[in-house]
């Protein structure tokens, strides 16, 4: 279908005004995958079927494509694999095919971008996946990946018992130490394909004292540990965030960090960068902060709500206090280490914590967009306007009425092609093999 088409609507979520809005029709152009006109009908501008060629939508409820600020494409729920071994023992084709199949479930679940926030030991392969799904070799959401995530020496890679000098390969990430190799690394992360640089702010760095038995949930395998057996504790200097970011503002591209403590979240959030992943211990001072530096928080309660079932409430709690106060949110889930296609989970948690529906569809939206650079990502999704991506997802139910709307995905278009129509997939997954050329 290449000449433009329309699609109408009866009930439209529009994140800019963050209100439910009636009978829109919006027209797109395939080749170019951008909106190019939306426009208000009249209640009885249309009969009973809409003009051939069109697509028809109403009676469901119409929003952007989603965005999932958090994701890792090349891992699978460490309810099925611990994070350790899914690096060390799955072969590199596993992970890879993997990906693929973890694309195509998230794109029919609604979600049209991803930022996907390192590849946990595949190097580069999340900025070669994304040029796949560009290339139309795969379906997938838009992926804007960080490629390796940096941390310092023995912060963020995999570590077993049996190994004499601690260091055990594939490595999860890129290793750094000191200013100059921070400023080397974001140029040579940029060279490399990163639509982000990811970087770790503090992380387990102990664990090998009291060994868990797998590295990703806290869980230990001692006998009698102390009450905090893998505390998270700062991996970088300020000299060393302050250097990642001023270099990544130099390259123009955003930078995200994953920060679990308070302190490694003020260093970060003082050294400018442009969202913080996680927050664990997320406080009012830390949020007055984010707002006057325009830090974005994604929260990632997904994931939070399998691994820190004790403090969970509170968890939620902060989320709320930091909506309050006004902290600018992305939804991310840190999708993958539960399984994609349930990317959700995260609005359905955020709404949990107390936050107006209208606010998280825009966070899920707007709010993805914006954790992806705003214009340095070099287009504009998650809204409805002339010159945006023509990224659309059709529920068969309505959130304001259906708890569990948000999980029966029904239409999913992203850049003007149509991937999934009435509950089931289409375009690639159908028998469009054609001998004629
Ligand atoms: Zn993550």
């Amino acid at each position: 279908m290449a000449a433009p088409y329309s699609i109408h609507t009866s009930t439209l979520f529009d994140p800019k005004i963050k209100a439910f809005v009636s009978d829109i029709s919006i027209t797109v152009d395939p080749v170019s995958g951008l909106i190019v006109e939306v426009s208000k009908r009249t209640p009885t501008s249309l009969g009973a079927s809409v003009p051939p060629g069109d697509i028809d939508l109403r009676g469901k409820t119409v929003f952007p494509g989603f965005v999932d600020a958090h994701t890792h494409i090349f891992v699978h729920s460490y309810e099925e694999r611990s994070s350790l071994v899914q690096k060390r023992d799955e072969s590199i084709v596993e992970r890879i095919i993997r990906a693929v199949s973890h694309c195509r479930t998230a794109l029919l679940s609604g979600y049209t971008t991803y930022r996907d926030l390192g590849s946990e030991s595949m190097q580069e392969s999340d900025a070669q996946v994304r040029d796949c799904i560009n290339r139309g070799l795969i379906p997938g959401p838009r992926l804007f990946v960080a490629t390796r995530a940096l941390a310092s020496t023995g912060s963020y890679e995999p570590r077993t018992e049996n190994h004499a000098n601690g260091v055990c390969l594939p490595r999860g990430g890129e290793v750094i130490d000191g200013v100059d190799e921070a400023q080397r690394a974001v140029r040579r992360r940029i060279a490399a394909g990163a639509d982000i640089i990811k970087f770790y702010a503090d992380y387990r760095r102990r664990m090998m004292r009291y060994p868990p038995t797998q590295q990703h949930p806290y869980i230990h395998s001692a006998l009698h540990p102390p009450a905090e057996p893998n505390p998270d504790v700062l991996v970088f200097a300020q000299e060393e965030m302050d250097m990642i970011v001023k270099e990544a503002k130099l390259g123009q591209i955003p930078v995200s960090c994953h920060a679990n403590t308070l302190e490694g979240a003020m260093m970060a959030v003082n050294s400018g960068v442009n969202t913080i992943e996680h927050a664990l211990f997320g406080n009012k001072e830390l949020y007055e902060l984010m707002i006057q530096k325009n830090c974005i928080l994604v929260p990632t309660l997904a994931i939070y709500e399998r691994i820190h079932k004790a403090r969970f409430k509170d968890i939620l709690n902060q989320t709320k206090l930091a909506y309050e106060l006004g902290v600018r949110l992305a939804c991310g889930g840190d999708t993958g280490t539960f399984p994609h296609g349930q990317g959700v989970r995260e609005m359905e948690l955020m709404i949990e914590a107390g936050i107006p529906l209208e606010d998280v569809l825009e966070s899920c939206t707007i709010g993805g967009w914006e954790a992806c650079g705003k214009d340095l990502c070099g287009m504009r999704f998650g809204w409805f306007q002339k010159g945006v991506r023509a990224d659309i997802v059709a529920l068969q139910t309505d959130p304001r009425e259906d708890k569990f709307a948000l999980r029966s995905v029904d239409f999913v278009m992203k850049d003007g092609v149509v991937w999934k129509q009435d509950g089931k997939g289409v375009g690639i997954f159908a028998d469009d093999h054609k001998w004629d050329q």
